[in-house]
């Protein structure tokens, strides 16, 4: 494997956590974000991250996950930030106009050389590629969030990249602690969202439909297929605005329906999930 020096761009909720991350694995991480101000949110992020590896991450004592927080260079300057990167994973807002514009700006600033992939949600890297200016060394590279403890890395080409590419970047994902999923054609939502997706819809639609309570419809989940947690704990971790938003910009009138339902009994009444203390279920 080539790649030593990676550049993050976007040091948000999910930028800083795989910059942090990678730096941690032993790699040299250049951090990039637009404004002085965006720099020093992801400073504190790196600092608050630094204390959760070094309760909750393997080898993460003995000022470890300090050291990985004080050798991130961060900076708003994107040639510079650039310019000696083997690898560059994108984490900007998910809105694909500031994503090609990035893309338009990196094809300028990196070298021939460099890989660059993307860590969106729901784009597909198809819809970026032509700005890349080398769509042969593009591809999604998708991180979920709280990447220490769920650390899966779906990695997804276009029909344009390069398989040696592809390659490398699985290798660059296992050396810094990920379990890779290959992914052989574009599928959006990957494999994770492809699966959960229908789970969380069709546990709406049963406690939506009156055919079940969600305590009823969790217990059935876990004790008919073993898992650890059911899709309405699921729904209470992720926070139910995200589902909301999903299901209400849905066509179908009765994905639209679900989205209703959790309005009008969960979101208006402050019930969002565990980062309110209430979703699904009370926390305490
Ligand atoms: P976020 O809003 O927390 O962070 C985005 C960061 O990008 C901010 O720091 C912002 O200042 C910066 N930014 C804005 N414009 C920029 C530009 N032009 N160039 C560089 N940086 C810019 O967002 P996030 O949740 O970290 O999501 C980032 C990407 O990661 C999205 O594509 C999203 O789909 C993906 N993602 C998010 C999650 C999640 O759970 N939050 C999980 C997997 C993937």
């Amino acid at each position: 494997m080539t790649i030593r020096k990676v550049t993050v761009l976007g040091t948000g909720v999910l930028g800083s956590q795989i910059a942090f991350q990678t730096a941690f694995s032993g790699f040299d991480v250049t951090a990039y974000d637009i404004t002085e101000e965006a720099l020093q949110a992801g400073r504190a992020r790196f600092e608050k991250l630094a204390a959760v590896y070094r309760t909750q991450v393997k080898g993460g004592g003995n000022g470890k996950a300090e050291q990985a927080a004080a050798a991130i260079t961060l900076t708003a300057d994107l040639a510079n930030a650039v310019r000696e990167a083997d690898l560059v994973i994108e984490a900007v807002p998910e809105v694909l106009s500031i994503k090609q514009q990035t893309y338009e700006k990196l094809a300028e600033l990196a070298p021939q050389k460099t890989i660059f992939a993307t860590n969106s949600s729901t784009l597909l890297p198809s819809a970026m590629k032509d700005f890349t200016g080398r769509p042969d060394r593009f591809l999604a590279l998708h991180f979920a969030n709280q990447i220490w403890h769920f650390n899966t890395a779906e990695v997804m080409g276009t029909t344009e990249t390069d398989p040696e590419v592809f390659h490398e970047v699985v290798d660059f994902a296992s050396a810094i602690g990920m379990v890779p999923i290959q992914i052989h054609k574009e599928k959006a939502g990957y494999v994770l969202n492809s699966l959960l997706v229908p789970l969380l819809n069709s546990a709406m639609a049963l406690a939506a439909g009156g055919y079940a309570d969600p305590e009823a419809i969790d217990q059935t989940w876990q004790i008919g297929t073993g898992a650890p947690a059911g899709p309405f704990h699921i729904l209470d971790v992720i926070g139910l605005t995200t589902p909301y938003n999903i299901l209400a910009n849905s066509d179908d009138e009765n994905v639209k329906q679900l989205a209703k339902w959790l309005k009008d009994n969960y979101i208006d009444k402050g019930k969002l999930g565990i980062a309110t203390g209430e979703g699904f279920y009370k926390y305490s």
